[in-house]
């Protein structure tokens, strides 16, 4: 079983619910569970799960390299790249009319025609060496960032760093969840947003818990992420932390849209502080055990549920 932890948008609690539920359910004594940070700008489960870390691996993308030798600048690679990361660029010649510019050959007046990549752009798609027709697109790897795999009480944790200022996290995603085995239970901290890394961590989960709090823009963003995971077809479940402050226009939400709550959690100092030092919740006792018990059972009484509508 497949469940993300998301939120529309950071700082809702996210990674403390994902956390705190692996936490419970490890010492539950559930075997294989697996903790997979996607949250690959920011990772920081981390912290609060402490796990030995025994592997790394560097995760790239392929991205084009031209043979000069065999291309005849013909365009056909810019035209099939939809990013714009390739580009042919002619030399023209100050008096040249557009009957020129289309006969030009590979020089000009000294200056060559040049294809030019853009690696940041490139999503390492493969299709411009799949269609140029003189085969003159090789691929070689351009590193996005790296992953790391470990362990945390009992948990198998798999986390992903992107490289800094790198724009393609999609593919580091990918590489991480590549690590999902097919039994147990995946407990996926999704990044915050409604953006493409956020659609690429969350799809194939079979249920989605959506952290929020009792605010405006909580319930906002919260309405941008019910939307984003129902067109995805994900069932989703919510959970509103520091429930007891702000309003009750989130529940209200819910209730009309068929949304279950989850789980409550209440505003609490105490969360607050062992937060800044990295310590789980659950180590505060039976209170914070309690509430994590019920969104589990609630999670696991959705999905069977699902499971029987779906028959
Ligand atoms: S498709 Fe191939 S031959 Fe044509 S410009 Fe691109 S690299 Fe050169
Ligand atoms: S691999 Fe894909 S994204 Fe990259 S330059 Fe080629 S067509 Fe564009």
């Amino acid at each position: 079983m497949i469940v993300s932890i998301a939120s529309g948008k950071g700082g809702t609690g996210k990674t403390t619910v994902a956390v705190n539920l692996a936490l419970l359910l490890s010492r539950n004594g559930s075997q294989n569970i697996h903790f997979l940070d996607c949250d690959v700008e920011e990772p920081n489960a981390h912290i609060f799960l402490k796990p030995h870390i025994d592997s790394f691996e560097s995760v790239g993308i392929p991205i084009p390299e031209i043979d000069e030798q065999k291309c005849t600048y013909c365009g056909i690679c810019a035209e099939v790249c939809v990013y714009n990361a390739i580009a042919v660029v002619h030399p023209v010649r100050s008096n040249s009319t557009e009957q020129d510019v289309s006969s030009l050959t590979r020089t000009s007046n000294g200056v060559k025609d040049k294809v030019l990549i853009f690696p940041e752009l490139c999503h390492g798609c493969g299709g411009c060496s799949l269609l140029c027709p003189e085969e003159a697109i090789s691929e070689k790897e351009r590193e996005i960032g790296v992953l790391e795999q470990g362990r945390a009480e009992g948990i198998k944790f798999v986390h992903g760093k992107l490289n800094i200022g790198e724009p393609m996290a999609a593919p580091l995603i990918r590489a991480v969840k590549e690590k999902i085995t097919s039994h147990g239970i995946a407990i996926i901290d999704v990044p915050p947003g409604t953006s493409c890394p956020v659609i690429e961590a969350v799809k194939d989960s079979d249920f989605t818990i959506l952290v929020t709090e009792p605010t405006p823009f909580g319930l906002n963003d919260l309405q941008l992420a019910v939307e984003t995971v129902r067109k995805l077809g994900l069932p989703c479940g919510v959970v509103i932390n520091c429930s007891d402050v702000g309003d009750e226009k989130v529940k209200e939400y819910c209730n009309e849209e068929g949304i279950p709550i989850l789980a409550e959690i209440p505003y609490d100092r105490t969360v607050a502080i062992l937060y800044s030092h990295g310590i789980p919740i659950l180590i505060e006792g039976e209170k914070y055990r309690t509430i994590f018990q019920q969104m589990w059972d609630s999670i696991e009484k959705e999905a069977k549920q699902i499971k029987k509508e779906k028959r």
